[in-house]
């Protein structure tokens, strides 16, 4: 309450009015001494003039001198102001009573200054001011010049007490009304100040906690009002830039939000300050969850790099091919200032780029060429070998030469069957497969394929069978050939990897099909081919389909496989608008289902 502006005014106006009254009092009173005194000097001097004084010192020649000269001041008495506070007295040489305005018993006569001077020979009338009286004492010298009696006026200052009292008591009751008055007044005056002022705090508060909308009244165009327009116009202002920073923040937001990537920002003390949705998703993290900056470089397992980033001039630092949780990406780290004015460091903002398909890629492109080169290499240094060894030996005998040359045959056949498929590949790769819809009955494929692979069928000793649907099937849309295709390297591979005596088995049907991967649930022909050969291993089953991928090489190195017939067979059934799936069991057996649509999706 007393640090308020409101009490202080009134403190200043009230010591003010204190003040000012205090200083026209003592003038004042000061001034009605003075002008007493002087009133009081003048009235004598007017009156003791040296002819009064001649006439005064004349009465001394008579004896009853006292009443003479009694009856002369007596006369004077009103030009001397003689009244009932002021006397006159005529007083022998050693300043005793003779005769005067009161009788001798109420004489009341003092030993002044004035009248010890006197006393001693000289007239005396020196005034000065804070005496309790007023005085003035004239000698009367007999005519030989000694000191015959004293004319002595006594004011005993009674009247100006009383005068000065009555001011003293006049300043007093108006200082306490002035002081009412001022009070009062300065109430209205600091509430006309300070509520202006009142009120453009609480606005500020206000604007504190972000409420820009109210708007503050001018009552007046004077100072207060110039502050009241001010204060609207900065409030206006910062509404208008606190609107552009929650915008742009809201567009930071908004695009924190919805990019792809993981993307955190850190203060300058590594605490995060956002983190994406994509972020909280990768770390696992629940709404209130927070992730150090600290926290981060040790999941993802990097370097203590923020000091470079802090020590040294770089303004970002870009890691590549950071391995987190089986994905791969490329994570960089920049600077931010706090505001573009000081430079001052404001903060890391660190995005995660998954490169984990690209790096797979590249990963499958590299180990795809190292190995064609390979699957190239093997057959290519067969056939090398074999053709040094007939040219080194000219008189090799012809059976020999001919199991060479027999080798070289098969190691060609074998890469022009590599090159093939690889080309095939490289057409379904880059859609420049070239498909020729026709419709026919798909068991006609399945039939001409089983006449096909009957022969190797019954070198192995193996039934091969069709086992054909009851119901005649309708025509399937599709490219003959290709469908061929698939089905050779299906029923081949269990033809291929059945052991002599074996059974592979064909069915084929139209159903509604729902719940396979990659496939729409909806009607399919289905072709399926079971074995019971040496099945495949389960850690192989979800590789089987890999370009180049084969089970065990070494145990199926004899068997003449390239790893490309699934993979051929699986993006031909896809290319159609199917799919191939496999269920297998070590040393039990194999089914192949080809799913393949109505209609082909590339027929329009
Ligand atoms: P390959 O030319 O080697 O036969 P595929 O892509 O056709 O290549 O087959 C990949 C691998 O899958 C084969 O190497 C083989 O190990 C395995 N495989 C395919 N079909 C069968 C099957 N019916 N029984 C057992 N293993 C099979």
């Amino acid at each position: 309450m007393y640090k308020k502006l409101q009490f202080k005014i009134v403190l200043i106006l009230v010591s003010f009015i204190v003040c000012v009254m205090t200083v026209v009092g003592t003038i004042l009173i000061s001034n009605v001494f003075t002008y007493f005194e002087n009133d009081f000097i003048g009235q004598q001097s007017g009156v003791f003039t040296e002819d009064f004084i001649d006439e005064l010192e004349k009465a001394l020649t008579y004896s009853d001198y006292p009443e003479r000269l009694k009856s002369t001041l007596g006369a004077y008495s009103a030009r001397l102001g003689i009244d009932s506070y002021r006397n006159y007295y005529v007083l022998d040489a050693d300043g005793n009573f003779l005769s005067g305005s009161v009788s001798d018993e109420d004489a009341d006569i003092k030993k002044t200054e004035n009248l010890v001077r006197a006393i001693s020979g000289n007239t005396s009338h020196k005034q000065s001011a804070g005496n309790s009286m007023m005085d003035w004492a004239e000698v009367l010298n007999s005519p030989d010049g000694s000191v015959r009696a004293i004319v002595y006026i006594s004011d005993d200052n009674t009247e100006l007490e009383e005068f000065s009292w009555l001011i003293f008591t006049i300043i007093l009751q108006s200082l306490l009304i002035g002081l009412v008055i001022a009070i009062l007044l300065s109430f209205f005056l600091s509430k006309a100040i300070v509520s202006p002022i009142q009120n453009i705090t609480k606005k500020a508060t206000k604007l504190s906690r972000g409420d820009f909308d109210e708007k503050l009244t001018v009552y007046s165009d004077d100072e207060i009002g110039t502050l009241t327009v001010t204060f609207n116009r900065m409030a206006d202002t910062l509404k208008n830039n606190m609107n552009e920073i929650s915008n742009e923040r809201e567009k930071l937001e908004t695009i924190f939000y919805y990019l792809k990537d993981p993307v955190i920002a850190f203060d300058s003390e590594g605490y995060p300050i956002h983190i994406n949705p994509e972020a909280k998703e990768l770390f696992g993290l629940e709404e209130k969850d927070e992730l150090t900056l600290d926290a981060l470089t040790e999941k993802l397992t990097l370097d203590s790099f923020t000091e470079d980033l802090t020590v040294g001039e770089n303004d970002s630092i870009n890691l590549t091919n950071v391995v987190y949780e089986n994905r791969v990406f490329d994570v960089s780290f920049g600077k931010f200032n706090f505001n573009l004015s000081d430079k001052s460091f404001g903060g890391y903002i660190a995005v995660l780029h998954d490169v984990t398909e690209s790096f797979e890629l590249d990963k499958s492109r590299r180990e795809f060429i190292a190995t064609v080169s390979h699957e190239l290499g093997t057959p290519l240094t067969s056939i090398k070998g074999a053709t040094e060894t007939i040219l080194a030996n000219p008189d090799m005998p012809g059976d020999v030469k001919n199991h060479f040359l027999d080798m070289v045959i098969s190691e060609s056949d074998r890469m022009a069957h590599i090159v093939h498929d690889l080309l095939v590949l490289s057409r379904l790769d880059n859609n420049r497969m070239k498909w020729i819809p026709s419709s026919f009955p798909i068991n006609e494929v399945i039939e001409k394929c089983c006449l096909l692979l009957s022969g190797q069928a019954n070198e192995n000793s193996q039934e091969l069978k069709f086992i054909k649907n009851e119901e005649l099937l309708p025509e399937i849309i599709a490219d003959r050939e290709k469908v061929e295709q698939i089905l050779i390297n299906i029923v081949g591979n269990a033809v291929k990897y059945t052991q002599n005596d074996g059974r592979v088995f064909i069915s084929a049907d139209l159903k509604e099909v729902s719940g396979v991967d990659g496939l729409n649930d909806g009607k399919y022909f289905t072709v399926a081919v079971t074995d019971n050969g040496g099945g495949i291993p389960e850690e192989d089953l979800p590789h089987i389909f890999e370009r180049f991928y084969r089970v065990e090489k070494a145990r199926n190195s004899d068997k003449g496989g390239t790893g490309l017939g699934l993979a051929i067979a699986r993006e031909i059934a896809e290319a159609h608008g199917g799919t191939i799936t496999i269920a297998s069991k070590l040393h039990i057996g194999t089914t192949v289902t080809v799913y393949l649509p109505v209609k082909a999706k590339f027929v329009v």
